[in-house]
């Protein structure tokens, strides 16, 4: 579905991203994790088109949306990608079910379509009651399960996570990480999230990438990595150093 084939990303001379190569089958949700400033968020900045790649390829399933050697660069708008980010970035003037639909506004979608999609997205995350609701009267969960309803109104092909829990506190991480996963097991969504928090890594994923400046370390379920760490790094980095 998604694969990355020695993706490189420098900023001048500093290599943030140094080949990175994963393959990320339909359905499955993979986790980069890693301390701040190892490139997982520059990763999936160039997955979504965001940020230039200067090296590798990127594949959206048979299709090439970026290719250095071939000068292939599809803008994000060609990618069929949803993101959340740690910031839920609504706006304020809009009612909750504004918020969901404006994306679907560039994609010339009519309006009754726009209204059905963000009710229904709003369903899958249990807040239709909100609907009507100024985005600012809602707490930062409920805030954040907006952001995830706009993403998932989008019908992308793949969602991609940043750090989307770590504003909020440890009762509602722990909570919303649960409905994250239910709903992308139940809509078969793939997906890549970015955490460095390697219980919400370990709780929530099919697979654990662990990476460390620019490179992957170890790729693994989270039973195996949590047991069988290949590195001092990965063990240190899980907590069971041994
Ligand atoms: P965090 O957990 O703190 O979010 P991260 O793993 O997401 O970290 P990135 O944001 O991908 O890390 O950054 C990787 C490295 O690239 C960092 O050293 C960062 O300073 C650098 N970097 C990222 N964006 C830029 C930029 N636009 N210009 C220069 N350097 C950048
Ligand atoms: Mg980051």
């Amino acid at each position: 579905m998604l694969r990355l084939d020695k993706l490189q990303k420098s900023f001048g001379g500093f290599h943030a991203v140094q080949g990175v190569s994963l393959d990320v089958a339909e359905g499955e949700l993979v986790t980069l994790l890693g301390p701040s400033g190892c490139g997982k968020s520059t990763t999936l900045r160039c997955i979504a088109g965001l940020e230039d790649p200067t090296g590798g390829e990127i594949w959206l399933g048979n299709n090439c949306v970026y290719s250095g050697a071939r000068r292939l660069n599809l803008p994000p708008e060609g990618r069929r990608i949803g993101m959340v980010f740690q910031s839920y970035a609504l706006w304020p003037h809009m009612t909750v079910a504004e918020n969901v639909a404006y994306p679907l506004l560039r994609q010339k979608i009519s309006k009754s379509e726009r209204e059905t999609r963000a009710i229904q997205a709003l369903e899958m995350v249990s807040l239709t009651n909100a609907k009507d609701s100024s985005p600012g009267r809602l707490s930062g969960g409920q805030q954040q399960r907006v952001a995830l309803a706009r993403a998932l109104a989008s019908q992308c092909q793949i969602l991609l996570f940043d750090e989307p829990l770590s504003n909020l506190d440890v009762r509602l991480r722990e909570q919303l990480r649960g409905e994250i996963r239910d709903l992308q097991r139940r809509l078969g969504i793939t997906a890549i999230y970015v955490t460095h928090d390697q219980s919400e890594a370990l709780a929530i994923s099919d697979r654990i990438v662990v990476m460390n400046k620019g490179k992957i370390v170890q790729v693994d379920g989270p039973d195996a990595l949590y047991t069988r760490p290949r590195t001092q790094f990965a063990a240190r980095f899980l907590g069971s150093v041994n």
